[in-house]
């Protein structure tokens, strides 16, 4: 656990006096204030780039049904409808370990950029390449979130077998979350890459409330559960089948599912990363297991502060008493901008 007075885990020294706010420079704020603005829009730009684009660089579907491998409506007849093929389709072994390696190499990459460079551009880089492969061109499958549903049945039916690339994408974030918080969800994650990237002018949600919200997540994960557990015939993967970004992501879906997406990125423009803070079960596993983080983000970059200019920095309500809340923090990057040193240490660098 981390220590109250190290650097390293918190913003600032624990303050509870409002009269003792250093009258630091306020244009650093506003400074920050319309970068992120600018960031934010290109971010968008890039995001509706890629919607667009999404067809050319998307994995190809193969529609056909072939009659060896699977008999066709009319040959069986009867009124029979064949299940649409599914998707994505599955992929060879090789490329299933060349996914895990890209999602190792993506948390390697995510906690480098925001622990040890503190470089939020880099950041959106990353959330943008993730959200390119992992969203779009792997179409949001396999992924952590749903993988709960696999490992949950694997542990309570023995007739069911959850194969060595699902295993090693439900625990990789968890055990990453476990030292170093929760990387996945910086860079690495597309629901989270999607939403991130369309967060224009975010709004605080009062604390109350957003720690009421953020209870859905619990339940959500139990109603998961619950339905994965089903008797086999009863079964339901609820998590896949209510993503509401993975219709974008194939470009396909119901047009309730797609208007659910839809939905969650206009009120994410404003209310930062809805999805993620009240509704992800992977989320809420992933905040039990960040508790245990002794290292992760800290936004002042060496000495603390005692100014108080970080406290409305971040669009997640994750900093709480001028500390990052490491359970609740997503790993952004956006809080540095708030810290005078942090600027400060740019600009010498800048300088120099
Ligand atoms: S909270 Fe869930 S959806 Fe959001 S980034 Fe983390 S794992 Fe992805
Ligand atoms: S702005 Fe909030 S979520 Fe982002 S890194 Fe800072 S404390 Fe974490």
């Amino acid at each position: 656990m981390r220590s109250k007075g190290s650097w390293r885990g918190h913003s600032c020294l624990p303050r509870r006096d409002s009269s003792r706010r250093l009258s630091l420079d306020t244009s650093v704020e506003a400074a920050g204030k319309s970068a992120c603005a600018t960031s934010s829009l290109r971010c968008f730009v890039i995001l509706l780039l890629l919607l667009f684009s999404s067809d050319s660089y998307g994995q190809a579907i193969p529609y056909s049904r072939p009659v060896d491998t699977a008999p066709q409506a009319k040959n069986i007849g009867g009124g029979y409808v064949v299940p649409p093929v599914q998707k994505p389709v599955p992929r060879g072994f090789a490329m299933e370990i060349a996914d895990v390696a890209l999602l190792g190499l993506g948390l390697a990459a995510a906690h480098w950029i925001v622990v040890t460079k503190r470089k939020r551009r880099w950041l959106v880089g990353l959330s943008v390449v993730s959200l390119g492969y992992f969203g779009f061109y792997r179409e949001g499958c396999v992924c952590p979130i749903g993988s709960i549903q696999n490992v949950a049945v694997a542990l309570f039916d023995s007739n069911y077998r959850v194969g060595a690339v699902v295993t090693a994408t439900f625990f990789f974030p968890l055990v990453v979350a476990v030292f170093y918080g929760r990387a996945f969800c910086g860079g690495v994650c597309a629901l989270g890459a999607i939403q991130e990237l369309v967060v224009l002018k975010p709004i605080t949600v009062p604390r109350r409330l957003d720690q009421a919200l953020g209870l859905l997540k619990y339940a959500y994960l139990a109603a998961a559960i619950w339905f994965a557990l089903l008797p086999a015939g009863q079964r339901q993967f609820i998590i896949c089948r209510f993503d509401p970004f993975v219709g974008f992501f194939r470009r396909t879906g119901f047009a309730h599912m797609l208007f659910l997406g839809a939905a969650f990125l206009i009120v994410g423009m404003f209310i930062g990363r809805p999805y993620c803070r009240y509704l992800c079960p992977y989320g809420g596993l992933l905040a039990w297991c960040s508790r245990l983080a002794s290292r992760g983000v800290s936004i002042t970059p060496n000495k603390e502060l005692d100014c108080g200019l970080c406290t409305d920095a971040c669009p997640y309500g994750a900093i709480e008493d001028m500390r990052d809340v490491r359970k609740d923090c997503l790993y952004c990057a956006r809080c540095y901008k708030s810290c005078p040193r942090e600027v400060r240490l740019i600009k010498i660098g800048e300088a120099a």
